[in-house]
This record gives structure tokens, sequence and C-alpha cells, in this order.
């Protein structure tokens, strides 16, 4: 792996799903923890203007006044906007709502869906896995997330319209393939807020199964009421209650990405 490079550089990894309120920001949380508890260097980029991972990983978004925003218009270098999410033992590069500016900056700026990009290659070489926490949006914030990273993983529940909301945020990632980052791949689906006891939801289950086969995680994470408790005491799921069935999902499922990371080094390598 990476053996003729002295400082190998870090999986940077979007979890995205233009759809509202479908677990991302959980999902990135606590695999976050859940690389770090694997003894990986792991940095949370909150793209999101709500804040909602870095208040999740234990900062104060309104403490935080050297933030992401800074960073993508070129008003402060990545390394000194970064924090240490104590509690989850991986760093943060934290947004509030300033963020949210943002949009209108870039449109102006040239390269303006490469500034993120820009910014991460400064300390790529200090972490395992980047991990990146988009809003819910196809927005140039997204774009930004998109272009600066190797791969997608999109959590989604099982529920009616998934697959319907899903082609749309395929044909993104196809079109930023094409057009600006030839890295970038689909890693996976993650199921989540997954309940066994309904049909509906077995059912999707089975046809995201059948349409993305591979691509689809083996974890499968439960609606699990500990896993929505946990950023109200700013601590990861995985770290507030580790024995509870969701923190059992996560860590799972980290463990389970890191394999499918090292696996396909491995092909490159060879
Ligand atoms: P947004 O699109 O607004 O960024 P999101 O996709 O990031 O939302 P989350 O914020 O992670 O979604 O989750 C939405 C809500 O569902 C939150 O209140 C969260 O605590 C809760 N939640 C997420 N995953 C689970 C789960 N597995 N079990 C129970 N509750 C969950
Ligand atoms: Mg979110």
């Amino acid at each position: 792996m990476n053996a003729d490079s002295q400082q190998p550089s870090a999986r940077v990894f979007c979890i995205a799903n233009q759809k509202g309120g479908v677990g991302k920001t959980t999902t990135a949380i606590n695999l976050a923890a859940a690389l770090a508890l694997s003894n990986k260097r792991v940095l949370l980029v909150d793209l999101d203007p709500q804040g909602n991972a870095t208040m999740g990983s234990g900062i104060d978004k309104n403490q935080a006044t050297v933030n992401l925003y800074q960073v993508l218009i070129g008003e402060s270098d990545i390394a000194s906007a970064r924090l240490r999410s104590e509690p989850g033992n991986y760093d943060v590069l934290p947004a509030n709502r300033e963020l949210s500016g943002a949009e209108i900056d870039l449109v102006q700026m040239p390269d303006r869906e490469q500034q993120l990009k820009r910014a991460l290659a400064a300390i790529r070489t200090e972490y395992d896995y980047i991990l990146i926490d988009c809003p819910p949006t196809l927005s140039l914030l997204t774009l930004n997330g998109l272009a600066s990273a190797h791969g997608v993983i999109i959590p989604m529940q099982c529920e009616y319209f998934a697959l319907e909301g899903l082609s749309d945020l395929v044909n993104t990632i196809k079109r930023v393939y094409r057009n600006i980052n030839p890295e970038l791949e689909l890693i996976g689906l993650l199921r989540v807020m997954f309940d066994r006891r309904v049909t509906l939801q077995q059912q999707v289950s089975a046809q995201i199964q059948t349409h993305f086969g591979d691509k689809v995680f083996k974890a499968i994470v439960p609606r699990n009421v500990r896993l929505a408790e946990a950023p109200s005491y700013g601590l990861p799921g995985v770290i507030y209650d580790k024995s509870s069935r969701g923190a059992k999902a996560y860590l799972e499922f980290g463990r389970e990405l890191i394999k499918r990371v090292d696996a396909s080094a491995g092909r490159t390598a060879n």
C-alpha cells in the first residue's frame, strides 16, 4: 500500500445525500469516532452551515470564530481553523451559519468548486481518513466536497421514495466524475434508521441490493434512540453508549469500510 510514497495521503470520503434528515451527520460523526477507535487519524469536515457535525463532536459552533468559511474563501489557513473533538479523538474543521455566505462568495472566485480541495491539500498527509459531512443540497458547497473526494458514502433510509432520490445523486456523482474529479467513485450505500419489523423497509432494502449489489454495505444501522440522544451531550453515539445497537452497527461499519479501502488499495498496488 503506497509503498512508493513516503507520506501516504488521506482517503477522502463525502457523506452525501441531498435528501434532508437521512442520517448523514450521524453517520459522519460516528464513522469518524469509529475510525479513531481503530487508531486511524481522522479529520471530519463540516460542510453544512447547520454545524451539526461540529456540535455533535462536542465543539460549540458559535465559538468557532475561525471556521470552514474563512478557509474556503482563502482568509484563513486550514491548520489554524481545525479543532479537536476530545471525546471523539479526531479533528474537526468546524462550521456554522457563516458558511452559508460561502455560496455567494465562491461564485465570484476562479475554480470555485476546487476551493475545499485546495485547502485540504495542505494537511492531507496528516490523516488516514478525511470525512466530509455534506449539506442536504446539490449546491456549490456539496460540489466542493465531491471535487475533493475519492469517494462518496450514501446513507439512506429504506423508504418508498429512496431510490428515486438516489438517481439524482448518482447522476451528480457521474457528472462530477466526468467533468471535475476523475478520482471520484461511489464507495457504497449504508442503510440507516432501519427497522426490520417494517415489511416495506425490507422490500426497499432488497431492491437496493438488486440495483447496487456489492456497493451496499453489509452493516445496517438500526433506528436507535441512543444515537439520537448522543449529540445533545456533544458525544458521538459510539462513545456515548458503546454497547447500544446503534453504536455496534457503526463500529461494524467502520471495520467494513477499512477492509474495503485496504482491499482496493491492495488491488491498485498490484
Ligand atoms: P440534514 O440533511 O439536515 O443534514 P442528516 O442527513 O445529516 O440531516 P441527521 O442529522 O444525521 O441527518 O439525522 C436526522 C435525525 O435523525 C437526527 O435527529 C438524528 O439524531 C436522528 N437519527 C439519525 N440516525 C438515527 C438512527 N439510526 N436512529 C435514530 N435516530 C437517528
Ligand atoms: Mg446533517
